[in-house]
């Protein structure tokens, strides 16, 4: 029988409906069985930790990812897998950092949450949190990574994109298809599953903020980008760039981008596109941000080139291998070739 930890962070799947007032409140994830006992049926043994302070995810932060990560270390050898709930809105970024964060990972960590209450009538979360605990407790499969179930596809979680606030279908992964699809059964496509790692688990613990995030826009001032650039302490910037990595060839834009980079400013390339990739060269107007040392980020979604530079600045202090690591699949998060 199968140990699931479940680790309830926050966000709309765990409000109930207060029947004295009405009001949505937590719900106690203790009664997880209470709430849905089908998961009895199950080839598992559940069992909870509620995160705390539990949170809407528009309020996570690197201190919380850290204690995240403490109680999947502290508990890593007494669960065969993890299951995060965790709010939509920051669902994608969690699960990108958490795979840079939980290195050599050798047993499946499910982030899921919902749309809809799991105390309203048409909830989405009791379906995301029957097939995230089928998928983690399934003797077919072990899954060494760290991924996204939310209605009715599991993805690799640092590929995916929060991009529905209305409809169930919330989550879209352009460059990487689905690790499952659930219908009458779960189709695993597992080609497609990240390696079993040969070397021991590792839970780096580290993380650095000193990064911003750019997108870039016709109409982008250059007294707005220059007061950027020149933030204290700035490490790292990802910078949103139009279609296959494409950004202004005016001089003014390429000299504020020269100067960060000459200060020691990494300078990650992401494209503003769901699906495809950076080329960096592919037209004139990326070939120049290439010969100023700007670093393909291929086709990483934003949120996870932020997490990776977070991580990567937080861990490693050898530039050239953290701008060789930003350009190298570290947990199948981006494609180079
Ligand atoms: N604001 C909520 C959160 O991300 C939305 C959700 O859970 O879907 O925590």
């Amino acid at each position: 029988m199968k140990k699931i930890l479940v680790i309830y962070t926050g966000g709309t799947i765990g409000m109930v409906k207060d029947n004295k007032s009405g009001a949505l409140l937590p719900f106690d994830m203790s009664k997880i069985y209470e709430a849905l006992p089908v998961l009895r049926e199950f080839n598992c043994d559940l069992d909870s930790y509620r995160f705390d302070p539990i949170i809407d995810s528009s309020n996570m932060k690197p201190e919380y990812w850290i204690g995240l990560v403490e109680v999947i270390e502290k508990n890593y050898n007494n669960y065969d897998s993890f299951i995060v709930l965790h709010g939509t809105d920051t669902m994608s970024y969690t699960a990108s950092i958490l795979s840079f964060m939980l290195e050599n990972l050798n047993k499946t960590v499910i982030l899921t949450g919902s749309q809809l209450p799991l105390g309203m009538i048409r909830t989405d979360g009791r379906d995301n949190i029957i097939g995230a605990v089928e998928i983690a407790s399934s003797d077919l499969v072990n899954i060494p990574e760290v991924c996204i179930f939310f209605e009715d596809r599991l993805y690799r979680g640092n590929r995916t994109t929060k991009i529905n606030a209305e409809y169930f279908e919330a989550f879209y992964s352009g460059n990487y298809p689905s690790l499952a699809k659930v219908g009458i059964n779960i189709s695993y496509k597992k080609n497609l599953f990240l390696e079993n790692p040969t070397k021991e688990f590792k839970a780096f613990k580290k993380l650095n903020d000193n990064i911003v995030l750019i997108k870039i826009y016709p109409g982008l001032k250059e007294n707005y980008f220059r007061v950027m650039l020149s933030m204290k302490n700035l490490e790292g910037v990802v910078l949103e760039t139009f279609g296959s990595g494409n950004a202004p060839t005016e001089d003014w834009f390429i000299s504020a981008l020269q100067e960060a980079i000459e200060n020691g400013i990494i300078v990650y390339n992401v494209t503003q596109c769901k699906e495809g990739s950076v080329v960096m060269g592919h037209y004139e107007t990326s070939a120049h941000l290439a010969e100023i040392g700007v670093v393909s980020g291929y086709d990483i979604t934003t949120e996870s080139a932020i997490a990776k530079l977070m991580f990567l600045l937080g861990n490693y202090d050898n530039k050239a291998e953290i701008i060789d690591m930003l350009t190298m699949p570290l947990r199948g998060e981006l494609t180079n070739n």
